[in-house]
Formats: structure tokens, sequence, C-alpha cells
């Protein structure tokens, strides 16, 4: 990148909306705030890498036992505001007036803490309300697996949509100001949380099923539903989400994120990378500080700075203004 262009680049906001690392971080016995090997992200390279709002993503994988998912969430939760705790560099976003901090040039990171998978939860909404009190601002309904809330992905021929609990659950995500994120989520789902949700809702990381027909990714009427609706798509990494061979290259990803614009217009793309949550990133996308590459690719390909300043960070930027509580 020029030096001009990496000027632009350190003043423009760089949100990702799904990130892995902190279980990552805690299984492995790692710290966060230091700079690490084992892991494609970690604070010091993400502040090198320009981000400045990074939602942090607490999962557990599926277990009948949820009252061990509900330990496991807390762990990470419990890791991730430890580290927010004794590095001034960290700042956890709770409101709107917070999202003020992850501004450009501050060499701080802003930090939306997400759920990924409403198992913890058992059939309890206090749970909810506790994570809320804890500082957990989204909850991606479910993971791959079914919960009591609706049917993910991998459920999808049950046609199985959210249970009435998965829609007492939307509706105190949306009185508390909590973002809905829909990756993951079957397609029966997909269209109730569309149904019963009056603002914005995301996919935090999920690509084109026009491009990967993977059942992890959105159809064309599906993305439409997200853009009229305010919301955004964060394009994923995952190399079996970009192609069909399982193995993956940046211009991969930005074909992916053409697509988006095109079907859903410039203002509802945007970046869930699912770095360390992913297991071989793209070619050329190898950890995080590879992000200026992606940018100054797009650019080479045409795209104004106005456009990719949206892409970049603008569009999350105006949901989470949008939905978190004053
Ligand atoms: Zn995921």
């Amino acid at each position: 990148m020029t030096k001009e262009g990496m000027k632009w680049y350190r003043e423009t906001l760089m949100v990702d909306a799904h990130n892995d690392v902190i279980s990552r971080m805690r299984d492995g016995g790692l710290d966060f705030c230091q700079r690490e090997s084992a892991t494609h992200s970690d604070l010091p390279r993400l502040l090198e890498a320009g981000v400045n709002l990074q939602v942090l993503a607490l999962f557990a994988p599926p277990n009948s036992n949820k009252s061990i998912t509900l330990q496991r969430i807390l762990s990470y939760a419990e890791y991730a505001l430890d580290c927010i705790d004794r590095d001034s560099r960290l700042h956890l976003v709770r409101t709107k007036a917070d999202l003020a901090a992850a501004a450009p040039g501050e060499d701080k990171l802003g930090v939306i803490l997400g759920v990924e998978g409403g198992d913890c939860l058992g059939e309890e909404l206090w749970i909810l309300r506790l994570l809320f009190r804890l500082g957990v601002r989204l909850l991606t309904i479910t993971w791959s697996n079914r919960n009591a809330l609706a049917d993910g992905i991998w459920e999808k021929d049950t046609k199985g949509g959210l249970t009435v609990f998965g829609k007492e659950v939307i509706k105190k995500m949306e009185a508390l100001g909590m973002i809905i994120d829909v990756s993951h989520l079957a397609p029966a789902g997909f269209w109730d949380v569309a149904q019963v949700t009056a603002g914005p809702f995301i996919a935090s990381h999920s690509n084109a099923a026009a491009i990967c027909p993977h059942p992890r990714n959105l159809t064309d009427e599906q993305i439409r539903c997200i853009a009229d609706r305010g919301g955004v798509v964060g394009v994923n990494f995952c190399g079996p989400h970009l192609t069909e061979a399982g193995r993956a290259a940046i211009d991969d990803v930005i074909q992916h994120i053409e697509y988006l614009w095109k079907v859903a217009g410039e203002d509802h793309v945007g970046l869930g990378t699912d770095y360390d949550g992913i297991d071989v990133p793209p070619r050329g996308l190898e950890d995080v500080t590879s992000l200026p590459r992606l940018i100054e690719n797009l650019k080479q390909r045409g795209h104004s700075e106005k456009r990719l300043e949206k892409f970049m960070g603008g569009n999350f930027l105006r949901v989470f203004k949008t939905v978190l509580p004053d």
C-alpha cells in the first residue's frame, strides 16, 4: 500500500464482526494481550491491522449438558473481561456512546462480546438477561446444531424454525438492545427472525451460496432480506464457505464481497473474518495483519474509498449504533 493509501487506511474505521480468538487463547493457556504465534490474531496484531472494533465470539461446542455449555461460555466471558480490565488498550462496548471509543487512530480496540449459539441459555430467559448484564451485546441464535431457540444449518431437513422460547429470546434481545445474528441458523429460522423482528439483524460471518453452495452460505433472497431490513452480511474467510474445493485465496474472498455488493448494495456488506475459528485462512490472508492487503486489492479493482469505508466498518457501525442501548 502506498504511504498515502496507508494513511487513509489508518484513518478509516475497521470493524470485524466475528473472531474466535478468545476460546483459543483461554484453552491454550495463552494471553490475548500478548503477541502469539499459534493463533491468527491477538491484541497487538489486531491493532497493527488497524482493527478498531472487534466482535469477540464466545463459543462452546455442542454438549447435551447445557450447564457445561454455560460454564464454558462464562469462562470465556470471564477471560475476555479480565483482559479488558487489565489492558487499557481494550475497551468494552456496551452502549451507543461506547462506540465512539472505537475511533480510528486511537490505538485502542473496542470489543463487543458476542455469544455464538443460544445453547447456553438452556430454556431460561434470565440467563440472557445475565449475559447482557455481563456486557454481552450480540447473540448468534444457533451454531450449526439444534438448541432450544431454533435449528442450526445441520438440521435443515427438519424445516424447524424458531421455537416459542426462541421468539421470546428475540423479543427480549430487541428490548435490551442486543444484536441479532443469523449466521449458522437454518433457513426456516432465518425467515422466522425476519418475521418477528422490527429492526435490522445481521449475518456476522456468512458468504454467498450462489458462489459456493455450502449450507452455511446465504441465498440471494436471504441476502436481499438482510439488506431490506438495514442489516449487514459479514464475509467469512472459511475455505469451505468460499470455494467448493475448500481451499481458498484472497481473490475468493473478493469474489464473495463483490457478489454480496451486487445483490445487497454497498450499504450491507462487511467483514466477519472468523479468524481463529477457521483451520486454514485463505492464501494471502494468513493472519489478521493481512487485512490491509485485502482492502488494497479491492481498491485496485476500482472500488472507491467511500465504498470501501462502508465495507471495512461503516456498515456494521451503522447497525450497532441503531441497535445498542443508550
Ligand atoms: Zn461460526
